[in-house]
């Protein structure tokens, strides 16, 4: 057996019962889980820092002084202790909420002890919560360098288990190492990326010999860390790409030919004739398309999918193109009917609220082949919706699509069609390698020439008269008004009656003009009546949740309000932002927030008006937040919480990952090689399948 499948409960100092609070909290079972149990941090053992020049800003640092009292606060679980420890510059209170007895017993009045942790201020005193403490050594004695710091769970704690003894227990595990770790990437990775062995990177992370050494071995383990994600993903793709045919569009014809030279409304912009060439190229290989298509709001992506069905058309395929909402459905469908309406194209719509009777002679027309392109929401993945031949799916803002969902299109013909996903959430590159790492990408970086940028404000919630007189200026103007509040499930009832409150308090101020109000309870019937007026310019104002945020284009709504515009995430806040600006005439975003922020909602609000960039906004949106929370990353089945690496500072190591690992997928896409078998074990080690989410495209 490997020595690194060592059940944990074997290293000195844990035992049955800590081992079970490792392999809980930390998914830590095997020695080698232990042993890439990183820390998060390291200490600078070489500097003592003194209370008097504690600022805001420290870091972990060490003390050096003595507890001159303990006191209890509060009762049974609320109880905590205080420590008052004081170095001879001054005073800091080091407070434990858990093991409070233990503690009183553990440490004495009137000795000297070195602490560790971070100091935060409350209540306008310096305060360390839960510190590391030693007992004190002398200088000679003391170990120099850098001392590594490891996260630990309340529970851990309770049952002391804190950063120290994990070093402990760290330190034991090495103790029991004979020989040196074996390699876990195969020879000629180590050496194209010249990497530290694995077996001093391992020691290196946990015992820093130096910086530079650290410096080393950090890079090494997220090196491998994200190879082994980009590897299987290149390995999938590739393998996926050997195995699927896809069918070969290779004439443009008719369709295209007509609609190119009597009903196209405008020039293509450049972006979007070279998105087009990508397409037709991949669907004339023979193999299977999967591409993404990022292109920022109004950035044209519709026109280029109608396109692209007319020449699965020319080629005597079936198209179909589905929505999130059933309002976006129905305007992808005005829009299409509208531009072939002199054309022999069949185009139907199929959403949920499609009456019985209709529903049937759609199915009918489309097992028939009369139908042509169908237009839907979640409904047309249904089971009982079959196509004669379905050649090209296009899925619109696809984050709002379930990986299984999408993955049920596939199935709709005896070769799984071409598929293009399309988005406007733009995704920094590093994720979107992660992510969507099988899929290729096309973007669109070109807005259709005439647009003004959104001019975007922010303005804080008691100053309402003038953005109610600037209201009403665009609206004599000819204009029309979007309000958006925000709903979310969680504050659902609270949400709705913010947003029927405004709804009245608007028809108050603005008598004069027809106010109209949409959210997602309404029926779908009635939510088709409210766009229907308000793109007819019957209504002047639109109150609404966000259920306007995806796609929904009325070129004549020129002024966005965001009300709470602190409650929404950067994504979120473009994408409503997106709603405007579509016409000729200056827009305007204007987000309304309280007077009061947090430091990271001031950020997000200076982004936005900065910004009208997607890339910028989601790269911003990358640091702020972290991948986890990201729209789209949760079912993405890639594994978040990663070790070491992290997607936004390591971008450059990432990059170099993906670069070796496709060299080596190229050269042995199976892998069998005899050096790559060390890859192999790895990527079954790390449960290769978890990745698999790119079958879905
Ligand atoms: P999105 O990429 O956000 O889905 P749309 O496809 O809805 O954008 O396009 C936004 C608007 O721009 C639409 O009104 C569309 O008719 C218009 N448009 C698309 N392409 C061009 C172009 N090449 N020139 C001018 N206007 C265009
Ligand atoms: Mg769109």
């Amino acid at each position: 057996m490997n020595f690194l499948q060592t059940d944990i409960k074997f290293v000195p100092g844990v035992g049955p019962k800590r081992a079970e609070i490792l392999n809980k909290e930390l998914d830590v079972f095997t020695l080698g889980d232990l042993l890439r149990w990183y820390p998060y941090r390291y200490v600078d053992r070489s500097r003592m820092y003194y209370v008097h020049e504690i600022d805001g800003s420290m870091p972990f640092i060490q003390l050096k002084g003595k507890i001159t009292a303990f006191e209890t606060f509060g009762e049974g679980r609320k109880k905590r202790l205080i420590a008052h420890f004081n170095d001879g510059t001054g005073f800091i209170d080091l407070v434990w909420f858990q093991g409070v007895k233990y503690i009183e017993g553990k440490y004495k009045i009137n000795q000297e002890y070195i602490v560790f942790g971070k100091p935060t201020l409350f209540n306008n005193r310096w305060n360390i919560a839960h510190p590391e403490m030693d007992a004190y050594m002398s200088e000679a004695d003391r170990p120099e360098g850098l001392m590594a710091m490891y996260n630990t769970t309340e529970k851990m704690k309770n049952h002391y288990l804190n950063s120290k003894a994990m070093q402990n227990i760290i330190q034991n595990a090495f103790g029991m190492i004979k020989e040196r770790l074996p390699e876990s990437l195969s020879p000629d990775v180590v050496k194209e990326a010249r990497l530290m062995a694995f077996h001093d990177a391992v020691e290196n992370i946990h015992f820093p010999k130096n910086p530079i050494l650290l410096r080393d071995a950090e890079f090494r383990l997220k090196f491998e860390e994200l190879f082994y994600i980009q590897l299987n993903i290149v390995r999938y793709a590739s393998d996926r790409k050997a195995k699927l045919n896809g069918f070969i569009f290779k004439n443009v014809g008719h369709y295209l030919n007509t609609f190119y030279k009597k009903h196209i409304p405008f020039e293509l912009t450049n972006a979007q004739k070279r998105v087009i060439r990508e397409i037709r190229k991949d669907t004339a290989s023979g193999k299977q398309m999967n591409r993404l298509l990022q292109g920022d709001v109004g950035s044209g992506k519709t026109l280029v999918a109608l396109m692209c069905m007319l020449i699965a058309m020319d080629n005597g395929f079936q198209a179909c193109l589905m929505a999130p909402t059933e309002i976006l459905a129905s305007q992808h469908f005005e829009t299409f009917s509208k531009l072939l309406s002199d054309m022999d194209v069949n185009v139907a719509l199929l959403t949920g609220s499609t009456k019985k009777k209709e529903r049937e002679t759609i199915h009918a027309g489309l097992l028939s082949g009369d139908i042509h392109i169908l237009i839907g929401t979640h409904a047309l993945i249904e089971d009982v919706v079959q196509f004669q031949n379905l050649g090209f799916v296009v899925i619109d803002e696809q984050h709002r699509f379930g990986v299984a969902q999408r993955a049920k299109l596939w199935t709709k013909n005896d070769h799984p069609p071409h598929v293009l996903v399309m988005t406007a959430t733009p995704i920094p590159r590093t994720l979107a390698m992660t992510v969507y790492g099988d899929l290729d990408v096309s973007v669109i970086d070109e807005l259709p020439p005439g647009r003004k940028p959104i001019q975007t404000l922010h303005r804080f919630d008691k100053k309402r008269g003038a953005l109610y007189q600037f209201i009403r200026e665009q609206i004599h103007l000819g204009r029309q008004i979007y309000i958006v509040y925000p709903l979310i499930e969680e504050s659902e009832k609270m949400d709705l009656k913010n947003l029927e409150d405004g709804f009245i308090h608007i028809k108050e101020v603005f008598p004069e003009f027809t106010v109209v109000k949409m959210h997602g309870r309404m029926k779908p019937a009635e939510k088709d009546e409210v766009m229907q007026q308000f793109v007819a310019n019957e209504a002047q104002i639109m109150v609404s949740t966000t259920v306007i945020e995806v796609g929904v284009n009325v070129p004549n709504a020129s002024v966005m309000v965001i009300e709470s515009a602190q409650r929404f995430g950067l994504s979120q806040l473009h994408q409503l932002r997106g709603r405007v600006g579509r016409g000729a005439d200056q827009s305007y975003c204007v987000l309304i927030t309280p007077y009061e922020l947090s430091s990271d909602t001031r950020k997000r609000m200076e982004i936005m008006t900065e910004s009208n960039d997607g890339f910028v906004i989601a790269e911003a949106d990358l640091k702020l937040r972290g991948p986890g929370d990201l729209e789209g990353t949760q079912q993405s089945g890639v594994p978040f919480n990663l070790h070491i690496a992290d997607l936004v500072r390591d971008n450059a190591i990432l990059f170099r990952a993906r670069e070796i690992a496709e060299g080596i997928i190229s050269n042995d896409p199976k892998l069998s090689q005899p050096e790559h078998l060390v890859l192999k074990q790895q990527l079954s080690r790390l449960g290769g399948n978890r990745y698999d989410w790119g079958r879905i495209g």
